[in-house]
């Protein structure tokens, strides 16, 4: 009887694994703005509706909206200038771009559909507006690059995996965790591209791109011996990206 209930249970599990695989493949898409095929569960809209809901909340954690209108007038400036000169233009996207109140955490991050915050620690670290074009630069990277409604798509699809492992043959605490690191790798490789497009869209509206490497090196700074910035804590290591910037810098200078 044991035995019996067993292959059931695994026949069920093999049919719910293969229900995601399946579900899977009909989510592959390919971006047309960075051109790599990408798993993607939800449309333009929802992705812009996800980030206007969450916005207020995010900007709560960060103290609020910085008061100064100058500063976040400049911050305005510069991110619809690069978003007015590059593809992010074409975008179904509402490009937003909010200055924030913390003076310690230096940190900048993109909510999915367009919505862009930096802290104000990170803006008063800057040394220009090419620097801050660099920040902005790579948060619309992330938009354009759909990271956030592809993290959400592979934790779907990792989660149906689990489920069909748990059924099948209890192991589904094995499939979460390979989940887990897939998911870290593919953060990885979200910064990097948004670095790149970063690149791209600072040559576009005219920025040097130069200093986005500027702002790594103030992320290196401002590590120090033993602290590590939320921004950078959740960012490859600065030296690994600076050498990718140098390569983007070549790759769309000479186009
Ligand atoms: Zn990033």
């Amino acid at each position: 009887m044991r035995s019996r209930n067993f292959k059931f249970r695994l026949l069920i599990g093999v049919a719910i694994a293969l229900f995601f695989v399946v579900k899977r493949c009909s989510q592959q898409e390919v971006n047309p703005y960075t051109g790599r095929t990408q798993t993607i569960s939800m449309s333009a809209d929802k992705e812009i509706a996800i980030g206007l809901q969450s916005a207020p909340q995010m900007a709560q954690q960060y103290g609020g909206l910085h008061p100064n209108n100058q500063f976040q007038a400049l911050v305005d400036n510069v991110g619809n200038k690069l978003v007015n000169n590059s593809i992010a233009k074409e975008t179904p996207y509402q490009y937003e771009f909010h200055l924030l109140n913390d003076q310690n955490t230096i940190n900048a991050f993109a909510l999915p559909g367009g919505q862009i915050f930096i802290t104000y620690a990170l803006f008063s670290k800057l040394e220009n507006e090419d620097q801050l074009a660099g920040v902005l630069g790579h948060e619309i990277g992330h938009v354009l690059g759909r990271h956030s409604a592809e993290r959400i798509a592979e934790t779907e699809y990792w989660q149906g995996l689990a489920t069909a492992g748990s059924v099948g043959a209890d192991i589904g605490d094995m499939v979460g965790s390979i989940g887990q690191n897939t998911l870290l790798t593919n953060g990885r490789g979200d910064e990097l591209e948004s670095d790149d497009l970063g690149v791209r869209f600072m040559i576009d509206a005219g920025y040097n791109p130069e200093e986005m490497i500027g702002v790594m090196e103030i992320l290196k700074a401002a590590a120090g011996p033993n602290r590590v910035p939320e921004f950078q804590s959740t960012h490859p290591d600065p030296d690994n990206r600076i050498e990718k910037i140098q390569e983007a810098i070549k790759k769309y200078k000479n186009q």
